[in-house]
């Protein structure tokens, strides 16, 4: 067979040769803009020509401070094509957080959109490799440039960099193992790690998302990626749709429910994929806003953090919508599994295990491994840490002597930080992430089954549990409750709710009713707020 190269530059000719009739379709903040991959195609080649004038060459690193649009989309496929290295930056990153990690990369140009000047320009005078900003967007002319002229750094509009550029550009043969794209996890404790994607490795995950245990996607379908592309690529989907030829719609900054769903209608996604909470306020619209279908939608992927069997039901049964929930991490390029349920089982059985994180692709392996390191059985009783290894999981971080970063690895295996089991079947259920399972009196109590079921409470919009301190069991579960507007509910009610499927040392016996669950940079609870908040150690 020819040794042809995994790359994205593969992606890019395909696109152009085969695809030029699909489309991206930008929101925009009174309709839609678009643009045919043709023209994409043609535009990508005059960006990396204008980026080679800037004097971007071999793999030096450029960056995005972007929201889902046309222009970041020109991104993904012209740095990684001409050799350099996409760096995402995560807009949501605390501001110490982006200042390192542009400076830890090596960033050299940012491509900011017009929306987002205000938020990068702070920052820019210490990040000390940046020497370029372009600014892009409709309305990058009317942006605060000047805002952005830190010591030494040029500043100029994206689309004059781009005017005036041959379409052509002289492409490099690319060896399929160069680094393609980095991103950076959230950093839980210490400094983001560097995750860096090969070409190679992300073609292979495009191929994975793009089969029928994920996506399924053909040049029919039309992908509504929710998720941002400055969050573990957004899930791929960028790129497994600009492979299938799909077209794709951007939703740029509009990601409340009541924009979103006007854009679905204007852009007629097939596919979608985000957070549950994206799906959870669109649930709540859709309740709200009885005349309105997203009938275009067949399948929604949801991840990044469980999804609710009482949120799934909910989209199916009142609104036609299917969710697919997928696990996965950045460090995991990111998607690994997807829960479809088994062929053959009872209805409520499949609920069950579309409530599950599913079954690996081929070419994601995984096993629980016990706290002293020995790899327990897949009988789908055994708890323990998942690990798992395989062609788009990474083998390291970015340049770190962290040891922190080190621990992560086992013999080869990537240590997930997830807790849970695999059946005999190959599913995977996930009862906690190690830092957040809760121990009381030596048993673990999982925080996502409590959450799972609180959600399924008609009174409850969300609910995150966490272990706090406590004189005799040494934890025991607190839960913090958003209610619905409109709606109330006591603690003993909720307790009562859970009884019925939780043994009573199970039951939290803490409750906390707040107006909202504190979240991360990339939309999850963060549970490190709510344990700082004064609870204090219970007594009793
Ligand atoms: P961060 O580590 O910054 O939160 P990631 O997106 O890389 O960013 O998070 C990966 C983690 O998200 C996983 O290790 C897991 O804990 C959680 N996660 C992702 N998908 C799911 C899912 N379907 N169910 C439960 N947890 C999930």
């Amino acid at each position: 067979m020819q040794d042809e190269q995994l790359t994205i530059g593969a992606i890019r000719r395909h696109v152009v040769a085969v695809h030029p009739d699909s489309e991206v379709v930008t929101a925009t903040a009174d309709g839609t803009r678009r643009r045919s991959y043709a023209e994409l195609g043609r535009r990508v080649g005059q960006l990396a020509n204008g980026l080679r004038s800037l004097g971007i060459t071999g793999d030096q690193r450029v960056a995005t401070f972007q929201w889902n649009n046309a222009e970041h989309l020109e991104a993904y496929l012209a740095v990684p094509s001409m050799g350099a290295v996409l760096h995402t930056l995560n807009i949501r990153l605390f501001p110490e957080h982006l200042v390192y990690i542009a400076n830890h990369a090596e960033d050299e140009v940012v491509i900011v959109d017009d929306s987002l000047v205000g938020l990068l320009a702070p920052h820019l005078s210490q990040m000390q490799t940046v020497r370029h900003v372009l600014v892009a967007g409709p309305d990058a002319a009317e942006a605060d440039l000047d805002s952005l002229r830190a010591d030494g750094t040029e500043v100029g509009l994206y689309e004059d960099l781009l005017a005036g550029q041959p379409e052509d550009f002289d492409w490099p043969e690319l060896d399929e193992r160069d680094a393609a794209a980095m991103c950076y996890t959230s950093g839980t404790t210490g400094n983001p790690k560097g995750v860096v994607y090969s070409h190679r490795s992300a073609w292979l995950h495009s191929q994975a998302v793009n089969t029928g245990s994920a996506a399924g996607l053909s040049f029919a379908d039309r992908v509504l990626p929710i998720v941002p592309m400055f969050h573990a690529n957004s899930w791929g989907l960028a790129y497994s749709a600009l492979m299938s030829g799909a077209s794709l719609c951007m939703p740029d900054r509009w990601l409340q429910a009541e924009p979103l769903v006007r854009f679905v209608q204007a852009s007629q996604p097939t596919v979608s994929g985000a957070v549950p909470t994206v799906w959870n306020d669109v649930l709540g619209h859709l309740d709200q806003y009885t005349d309105v279908r997203l009938d275009s939608l067949r399948l929604i992927l949801c991840g990044g953090s469980a999804v609710p069997v009482a949120l799934q039901k909910a989209l199916w049964e009142r609104h036609g919508l299917l969710i697919r929930q997928a696990w996965g991490m950045t460090e995991t390029s990111p998607v690994a599994s997807t829960g479809i349920p088994p062929v053959g089982v009872s209805e409520e059985e499949s609920w069950r295990y579309r409530g599950t994180q599913g079954r690996l692709f081929c070419g994601v392996e995984g096993r629980i491994v016990g706290d002293d390191g020995q790899v327990l059985p897949s009988d789908g009783a055994a708890v323990g840490e998942l690990e798992v290894r395989g062609p788009w999981v990474t083998g390291g971080y970015y340049d770190s002597d962290d040891p922190e970063a080190a621990a992560k690895f086992h013999d080869g295996w990537l240590r997930t930080g997830d807790v849970g089991m695999i059946d005999e079947l190959g599913y995977i259920t996930l009862t906690d992430r190690s830092k957040d399972v809760i121990k009381s009196g030596g048993e673990w109590i999982s925080s996502v089954d409590l959450e799972n079921a609180l959600m399924g409470h008609e009174a409850v919009l969300e609910a995150a549990v966490v272990g706090i301190p406590d004189e005799k069991w040494d934890e025991r579960p607190l839960a913090s409750v958003v209610v619905r507007e409109g709606r109330s509910v006591t603690a003993q009610e909720l307790r009562d709710f859970l009884a019925r499927d939780f043994a009573k040392w199970q039951l939290p016996d803490a409750w906390a009713f707040i107006d909202e669950v504190p979240r991360t940079s990339v939309g999850k609870f963060d549970k490190k707020v709510i344990r700082r908040w004064p609870w204090g150690v219970r007594s009793r």
